[in-house]
């Protein structure tokens, strides 16, 4: 089915603006990145953004978009790093989170039919009001949608490890292809959207998996002198017969930061949060199951109050960090658990010999793979500081390719990435535009256009940490934000 009625001015439509304050609110993410890295450019801004609320508003937009050559980038709630629902090239933004409305929700076969940028949390609370929840759900769940977290492939977040990843949860969508042609899909016809960065069309709705609400929520926290024995505990978790529906680690400056200093007693550095979702009898037995396992590994737990304030900074934690810190850089890779102790301390070692800040956090998906997040805290205008973070996370990124991983998030900024090390990724990619989005409309650049080659990058990369070991062997370079007295005494 085609719009049947077409759009012939975006001027003339009352729910687009071309106002410069909507323009710049949709236009930027939560790293301000786009308009770091395309401000010379100018063509970061979007002309327009526009909020339908139906898919035939949507199959308009598309089609006058297609007939004109204009760029679409489809946005949730622009919580996705990397500049994945930022403009490139200028064009109109489609706002998706009007579309939020429920249309079905089906007690017997266990989903909820709604448009597809409801917002997590604002969703899961009304199904809560019926007995039900959804299972999955990603840490920004406060802002983030539905549509915006299956862009990205959703594979890490709240209830992963137990339900997996958003592929797992959906059972069907209604999408707006890039020519407006609007349909309903499912099964294996659906893959085209998952992690995808919306080249492939809007998602209009989805039926999406719910859970009658849990008997019992409880968890545990934990923390750990040896990252090495932490990690081999976390995988024999993984093997349990009852997975958490969370699970994350953080290392002590990352904790130190978000909470504001540790508890007075704390001697770890590294730190467990684990929470169980089900019966109150397999909860139990779940974390008796957690506590074994983790004082086996020589875990020391934590204070019930000290694990209860970290559940619920769940959703916020992420952010927290950056509220901390002048200028956040970071890079999220997608890695066996069993792989990233090397990286750990990989990343110790470099952020010791540039005298930059570091740190990570991880978050379980399923079957012991994990979103593990590295950091490097700075302050932009400390610009051998800055720079060099982002050296030590292009060397990362280079380690991890070599241990078996992916990158997590791609959206525009790691396109370089995939291009280099994930070449069938990329050409999947290609190919999917070819055949999709043959004018290259939706969202450009994102997955399929480097703007930066490769080689360009690494030596500049390259030439930074040169000369920020310099600096440092001349004393003239210092970390520029406090850093946490064990750091100070070289424990770590
Ligand atoms: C505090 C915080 C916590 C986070 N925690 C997690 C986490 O636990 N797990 C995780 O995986 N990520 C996490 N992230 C990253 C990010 O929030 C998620 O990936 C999130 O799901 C993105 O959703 P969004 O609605 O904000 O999407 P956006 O950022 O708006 O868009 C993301 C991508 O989806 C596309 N898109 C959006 N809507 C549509 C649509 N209707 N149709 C087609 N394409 C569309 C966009 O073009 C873009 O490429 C976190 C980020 C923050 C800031």
């Amino acid at each position: 089915m085609n719009a049947t009625e077409p759009i012939k001015d975006l001027a003339d439509v009352s729910w687009a603006s071309d106002l410069i304050v909507e323009r710049l609110s949709a236009s930027g993410d939560t790293t301000g990145i786009p308009y770091y890295h395309y401000r010379w450019k100018k063509k970061w801004l979007a002309d327009y953004v526009a909020w339908p609320q139906t898919s035939e508003e949507v199959a308009a937009l598309q089609t006058y978009a297609t007939k004109h050559g204009i760029p679409i980038i489809p946005r949730g709630g622009g919580t996705c790093y990397y500049g994945s629902a930022s403009p490139t090239r200028g064009g109109i933004v489609i706002d998706t989170k009007r579309m939020d409305k429920i249309i079905e929700v089906n007690k017997n076969e266990l989903w909820v039919h709604v448009q597809a940028g409801a917002v997590w949390e604002i969703l899961d609370n009304q199904l809560a009001k019926q007995g039900f929840n959804l299972p999955v759900a990603p840490q920004s769940r406060v802002a983030s949608t539905l549509a915006g977290w299956l862009a990205i492939g959703g594979k890490a977040g709240i209830g992963t490890p137990k339900y997996g990843s958003m592929i797992d949860n959906v059972v069907e969508m209604e999408v707006v292809r890039p020519d407006g042609t609007i349909e309903t899909i499912s099964g294996d016809e659906m893959s085209v959207f998952f992690g995808t960065s919306g080249i492939t069309g809007v998602v209009i709705s989805m039926k999406q998996k719910i859970i009658p609400t849990p008997e019992s929520t409880e968890g545990l926290m934990f923390s750990f002198q040896n990252l090495e024995k932490a990690l081999d505990a976390l995988t024999r978790l993984s093997k349990t017969k009852i997975q958490p529906i969370y699970l994350r680690v953080t290392d002590l400056e990352y904790e130190w930061r978000i909470q504001g200093g540790l508890p007075p007693d704390t001697t770890g550095l590294f730190f467990v949060v684990v929470t169980y979702r089900g019966t109150a009898e397999d909860v139990a037995e779940s974390l008796k199951t957690a506590r074994g396992i983790f004082e086996v590994a020589s875990g020391i737990e934590m204070l019930q109050s000290y694990y209860l304030k970290n559940w619920e900074d769940r959703d916020i934690v992420e952010m927290k960090l950056k509220l901390e810190v002048p200028t956040l850089s970071m890079q999220n890779f997608w890695i066996p658990l069993s792989h990233i102790e090397p990286l750990v301390r990989k990343m110790y070692k470099i952020a010791s010999s540039y005298k930059i800040n570091s740190c990570f956090y991880l978050v379980l998906g399923s079957a012991a793979m994990a979103r593990f997040c590295v950091f490097a805290p700075s302050d932009h205008r400390h610009w051998m500081h800055f720079m060099s973070g982002k050296a030590m996370l292009h060397r990362l990124v280079k380690m991890m390719y070599r241990q078996g991983g992916e990158l997590y998030t791609l959206g525009l900024q790691n396109t370089v990435y995939i291009k280099k090390y994930q070449s069938e990724d990329y050409k999947r990619f290609k190919d999917l535009r070819k055949k999709w989005d043959p004018k290259g409309i939706m969202n450009p650049d994102k997955l399929t256009n480097c703007i930066m080659s490769y080689t360009r990058m690494n030596l500049m990369f390259t030439m930074n940490g040169t000369f920020r070991r310099l600096q440092v062997t001349l004393r003239r370079g210092k970390n520029i934000l406090p850093i946490p007295v064990a750091y100070q005494e070289g424990h770590v």
